[in-house]
């Protein structure tokens, strides 16, 4: 499929060329027509897919088509959950918009309200906001809904894990009755489904990426390692393998900034996003971490929820989530719109339960790999048979995916039905073989 035929006009198909995007992703394929109908929509899409596209490129046709694009009044909201994504949705909104003569400003928690007040005084067509900031401009008299046409909750999912239900209720009732309603979402869930009931009616459905299709496209591994040993084994990946920009997860804020600090101390450029951290500093990092000034990025998942760096080439699981769905979210960084990336996951003996939900949850068993000179004092046994998840059908063992970069593997266990600790340290470890080889 391309571009134009979705209908959309020269001005945007002239931003999609400079983007350098050759066709649309399925989910765009799917949400753009369903939006340009003037549906309400409901749609399954995760970071990565494209969703960002898939909405905005719709609605600045909607604004182009019914014209009025002197009056600058608001018309387009777009509710996300983070800072960060709501700096990137902005991004977005002013590149795709670029041709375009509407105006766009992005507002959210954690910074002066001064700069805000002042785009929202000069008029916006387009605004993206988090809830919480949203309505205290709202609040203080500084925004009028009067002339609001279309609302968008994206990642609606992470706005009802971070609490934003009650905000995001009292900011649809002063919204005109009368408006189209879109809401993107990683998964539909009960919580979900009720939300939808009361904000959108008659909703079209779209549903492109399941959490196989994210773990279809990404090869990942598990490394066994003892608990305390796993701040080495990362160290020994980075620079082993040479990776110059890799996504670390880890569970907590204070766990990120001691990593940080032994990475440093070992004379690797990382630094942490986590929420403690101000919004000067979380964006800062992000931009050294793109440009590559930082090599190792560590994060917590709400920080890292919906940072867009494309072409991350690997993301590593320090700590396993205790929400599998996360662990959907945190490989989708790799592997972005059609690439495929790499994920590693550091399992220690006490999680090998979170790992059996994980592999429960994408329908497929992650290869185990025990790297020479790690060997924990535990195995990670082969989880279980897959029970046939409700959605998705039940799918074979991962095959032994592409070998990464790396070396120095004594031995290799891509069932994990090896003996812990009866690997050796790779005699010739920095020469060693790769992994596949
Ligand atoms: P999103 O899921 O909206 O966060 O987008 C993920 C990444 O895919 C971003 O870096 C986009 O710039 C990129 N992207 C979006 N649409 C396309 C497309 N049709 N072709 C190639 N890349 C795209």
């Amino acid at each position: 499929m391309r571009f134009d035929t979705l209908g959309l006009c020269a001005p945007l198909l002239r931003a999609i060329e400079e983007r350098g995007y050759r066709e649309p992703s399925p989910v765009q394929a799917a949400a753009i027509p369903a939006v340009l109908s003037g549906r309400d929509l409901m749609a399954a899409a995760r970071t990565g897919t494209g969703k960002t596209a898939g909405f905005t490129l719709p609605i600045l046709q909607r604004l182009y088509a019914s014209g009025d694009s002197q009056a600058h009044r608001l018309r387009a909201l777009i509710l996300v959950p983070t800072r960060e994504l709501a700096a990137q949705v902005g991004e977005s909104v002013a590149a795709y918009g670029a041709h375009l003569p509407f105006t766009s400003a992005v507002v959210f928690g954690g910074v002066k309200i001064n700069p805000q007040l002042a785009a929202l005084r000069r008029g916006v067509d387009i605004l993206v906001a988090t809830p919480g900031r949203l309505l205290d401009l709202y609040q203080q008299g500084e925004l009028s809904f009067s002339a609001l046409e279309i609302l968008v909750l994206d990642e609606a999912d992470r706005m009802l894990d971070l609490g934003f239900i009650r905000d995001i209720r009292r900011i649809v009732e002063a919204l005109p009755p009368q408006r189209q309603n879109l809401l993107f979402s990683a998964t539909f869930s009960r919580d979900i489904r009720q939300l939808t009931k009361t904000i959108l009616r008659n909703p079209l459905e779209v549903s492109v990426s399941a959490p196989n299709a994210t773990a279809e496209r990404v090869a990942q591994w598990v490394y066994p390692v003892d608990k305390k040993r796993k701040g080495e084994l990362l160290l020994d990946l980075v620079q082993q393998c040479d990776w110059q920009q890799v996504l670390v997860f880890i569970r907590t804020r204070q766990g990120a900034d001691r990593l940080v600090q032994y990475l440093q101390q070992c004379g690797i450029d990382a630094a942490a996003i986590h929420s403690d951290k101000g919004q000067g500093v979380r964006s800062r990092t992000l931009a050294g971490f793109k440009c590559g000034e930082v090599r190792v990025l560590v994060a917590t998942d709400i920080a890292a929820r919906g940072l867009d760096i494309a072409q991350l080439p690997q993301v590593v699981n320090f700590d396993l989530p205790t929400v599998p769905e996360d662990y959907v979210h945190r490989i989708g960084r790799t592997g972005r719109a059609g690439l495929s990336g790499h994920a590693y996951s550091l399992v220690s003996a006490d999680e090998i339960k979170q790992l059996t939900a994980i592999e429960q949850l994408i329908q497929r068993h992650i290869p185990r790999e025990y790297i020479g000179g790690f060997e924990p004092g535990h195995e990670v046994p082969a989880s279980p048979p897959l029970r046939k998840s409700r959605t998705g059908r039940q799918q074979a063992p991962a095959g032994r995916p592409v070998a990464p970069r790396r070396r120095g593997q004594s031995r290799s266990d891509s069932r994990g039905r090896g003996k812990p600790g009866a690997g050796r340290r790779a005699p010739n470890r920095r020469g060693g073989r790769r992994p596949g080889q």
